[in-house]
C-alpha cells in the first residue's frame, strides 16, 4: 500500500489497516524536501510504530512527465496494449471503493480530464469477487490497457517529485 499522507484523513482506512496489520506493509511517499510538512511523515511514522504496522518511507523519488494532457497523440488499441505492458505500472489506487490499475489515470479522471471505463480502468469492489479482484490487480482488464495509455508517454522526461507544475489551459 502506498500513501502520500492523505491517508491520515481517512479514519475507516486506518481501522481497516489496524485490523489487517499482519497482511499489510505501508510505503510512505515523503515529499518533505519540497513540501513544507516535515512533521506529518514523522507523526505517521511514530503512529505506525506504536500500532505495530510494518512500514517504510521513500524519500529519493523522481516523477516522469507523462505529457498528458499537453500531448493529444492517440495510439491504436494494439499500440496501447504495448504501451501498457512496457510501462509496468505498479501503483494501484483505491478510491471510493474502486480499485484503479494506474494511479495517474485515477487522478486524471478525478480532475475531470479523462473518461474511464469499469473493468478496464477500475474494478468496483462492491461488485467483484476475490478472483476478479486479484486478476484485475495483476493487470488483467477487458481491453488489455488503460484508457489513458492511448495518450500517455510513460518514458517522458524526469521532473522533480512533489513539485506542483503550473496549471494547463
Ligand atoms: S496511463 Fe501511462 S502510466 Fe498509466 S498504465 Fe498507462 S502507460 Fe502506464
Amino acid at each position: 500500500m502506498d500513501t502520500s499522507l492523505r491517508i491520515l484523513t481517512r479514519i475507516e482506512t486506518i481501522n481497516f489497516i489496524v485490523s489487517n496489520r499482519e497482511r499489510i506493509e505501508i510505503a510512505i511517499s515523503d515529499y518533505s524536501n519540497v513540501v513544507p510538512y516535515k512533521e506529518k511523515p514523522e507523526k505517521l511514522n511514530a503512529e505506525l510504530d506504536k500500532a505495530g504496522i510494518r512500514h517504510y518511507i521513500i524519500q529519493e523519488m523522481v516523477w516522469r512527465d507523462l505529457e498528458f494532457p499537453k500531448s493529444k497523440n492517440k495510439v491504436s488499441d494494439n499500440e496501447a496494449v504495448q504501451v501498457y505492458k512496457g510501462c509496468g505500472m505498479h501503483c494501484r489506487t483505491l478510491y471510493d471503493l474502486k480499485l484503479w490499475h494506474c494511479s495517474y489515470e485515477s487522478s486524471a479522471y478525478r480532475a475531470g480530464i479523462m473518461e474511464a471505463n469499469e473493468n478496464q480502468d477500475y474494478i468496483d469492489l462492491k461488485k467483484c469477487n476475490k478472483k476478479e479482484l486479484l486478476e484485475f490487480y495483476w493487470g488483467y482488464s477487458t481491453k488489455g490497457y488503460d484508457s489513458l495509455c492511448r495518450y500517455c508517454h510513460p518514458y517522458g522526461k524526469i521532473i522533480p517529485a512533489g513539485i506542483k507544475m503550473p496549471k494547463i489551459g
